[in-house]
């Protein structure tokens, strides 16, 4: 009978209206339950399925979704659609951790993950990039041994500080990142009040062809601030989530965080004889060098409503590159573009880009076919070339023009050294033309109160030893303060 009752019936998955939300079928009210009560079953079974593999690192974060907007005249740089002066394009943006697992607290010093997809009207272009414009290792082979540094032991699953600085210190490329982790921007205030950087070194080409090199920065228009350390400690033990908090009530309040977009361009030839490698991920380029011109905004203005579907499941991956930009000869780039697409594969299968928040907002006319959870159909012809009318490349519209040339023999080897390369020299500018007294206490205290929690020798003189090589008065305090003499 039908009644004028406007509730939304539960139902199955099937959309099959059920009968109770409460009681299981059984054999009289104290009996057994039954097997065909598919319903509860569907219940349990989903529950028991409900947690996907978290990300290896990245594990905690948060997201929103926004837009971003070309402000100024790029186009002597880059033919790109999305970085044509007016364009406005919907971004999901993912920050995060990096060594924490999915649970643990936003609030520990650590870099944090600056990720973004933009939606362009050439697909999906993502910017995978930290809030720090350098990273601790240049070539990818000591990617997966720096995370494990960074996690956990096998015997005793806890986090090591002396596992960390064992590592750091026989990798004395790390000391830019190093110095800048253990500095005030080591941790954020809020995810609002940090930069992102692309990091790496990456291509633009115009229309007429001609290549640069760029890097991202995106400066936050909140303003710099960040936590001391025993604020963060404190609010670790009582707001594990807080940075997770702030950008959703920010965004709910409808105050809508922004970052400007500046980038640093080298011309192409001029990468050959620039005193630095261009390339290597543990250098910034001086600001003196190459300043930065600024190119749009970034606005965050939505909230996503289910962070499993929309922020759990974004994949975010380094080799989506729309025509009019490319990569660089960063061994860590090059890496990434094909690490991320495998850990996707991994995380969520081989149809992730199917999932709504990963899908392009353009027509896909891919010849991928089949595979576990594929939902787009396929039409045929599933092969090309063909001459049933498929879709076929257009090379003379979207040549393959982001390309550099390179010969040599094949070799294992560090990158040649340049005029001013080496690991130390940036990172003492950060600490003596960058940071001011206080700043430069602080960094004292905070190496002091990591070392002490379990570093110990070998490890430990090698800490100092580190510190020395940066600035030896720093590393004098570091030392002094730890022995307390
Ligand atoms: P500049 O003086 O032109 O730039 C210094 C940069 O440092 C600014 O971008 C500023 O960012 C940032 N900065 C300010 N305070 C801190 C801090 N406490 N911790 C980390 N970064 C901070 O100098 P150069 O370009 O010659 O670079 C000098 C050093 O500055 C580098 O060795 C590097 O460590 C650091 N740096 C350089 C960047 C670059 O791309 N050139 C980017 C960021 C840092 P903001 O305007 O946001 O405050």
């Amino acid at each position: 009978m039908m009644t004028n009752d406007s509730r939304k019936p539960t139902t199955t998955d099937a959309g099959i209206p059920v009968a109770s939300d409460e009681h299981s079928l059984s054999i009289g009210p104290d009996g057994p339950l039954v097997l065909h009560d598919h319903y509860l079953i569907e219940q349990m079974a989903n529950f028991n399925r409900e947690r996907i593999p978290e990300r290896q690192p990245h594990a905690k974060g948060g997201g929103a979704f926004g837009h971003f907007e070309v402000t100024d005249d790029v186009r002597r740089y880059t033919k790109a659609a999305m970085f044509q002066l007016g364009t406005k394009t919907d971004v999901l943006i993912r920050f995060s951790t990096v060594a924490g697992e999915r649970g643990s607290p936003d609030t520990w010093r650590d870099p944090r993950g600056f990720a973004v997809k933009f939606y362009t009207s050439e697909g999906n272009f993502d910017m995978v990039g930290n809030n720090t414009p350098i990273f601790f290792i240049r070539d990818p082979m000591k990617f997966q041994h720096f995370i494990r540094s960074q996690k956990r032991r096998a015997d005793t699953n806890l986090r090591d500080h002396d596992m960390q600085w064992d590592f750091w210190t026989l990798s004395p490329e790390s000391a830019h990142q190093v110095t800048w982790l253990m500095g005030d921007r080591g941790i954020p205030k809020t995810w609002r009040h940090m930069n992102g950087y692309s990091s790496h070194t990456y291509m633009w080409v115009n229309a007429q062809g001609e290549k640069f090199w760029v890097k991202y920065h995106f400066k936050t228009n909140q303003g710099i601030e960040c936590l001391t350390q025993e604020k963060a400690d404190q609010l670790a033990g009582t707001d594990g989530d807080y940075h997770t908090r702030d950008l959703y009530e920010a965004i709910r309040r409808g105050v809508h965080p922004s970052w400007t977009l500046y980038m640093q361009i080298m011309p192409f030839k001029e990468a050959e004889t620039y005193r630095y490698n261009p390339f290597d991920l543990t250098k910034i380029w001086p600001h003196g060098d190459y300043p930065l011109l600024k190119v749009g905004k970034l606005t965050l203005d939505r909230n996503p409503t289910d962070y499993h579907t929309e922020v759990e499941q974004a994949a975010f991956e380094p080799n989506n590159i729309v025509p009019g930009t490319g990569v660089s000869p960063d061994k860590m780039l090059l890496a990434r573009v094909f690490s991320y697409a495998d850990a996707h594969r991994a995380r969520l299968g081989v149809n992730y880009q199917q999932i709504p928040v990963n899908s392009p907002k353009v027509a896909v006319h891919s010849y991928s076919k089949d595979g576990a959870m594929r939902v787009r159909n396929v039409s045929d012809p599933v092969y090309a070339p063909n001459s049933k009318g498929g879709p076929s490349a257009f090379g003379e519209r979207y040549p393959t023009d982001s390309t550099w040339e390179t010969s040599g023999k094949m070799v294992r080897a560090a990158y040649t050294l340049r005029k001013d390369d080496d690991d130390f020299s940036q990172a003492n500018t950060l600490i003596n033309a960058v940071m001011d007294e206080g700043e430069r206490t602080r960094l004292v205290s905070n190496v002091i109160g990591h070392i002490k929690n379990g570093v110990k020798e070998p490890v430990l003189s090698r800490v100092f030893d580190y510190w020395k090589n940066i600035d030896p008065e720093i590393g004098a305090r570091i030392e002094k303060g730890l022995k307390g003499d």
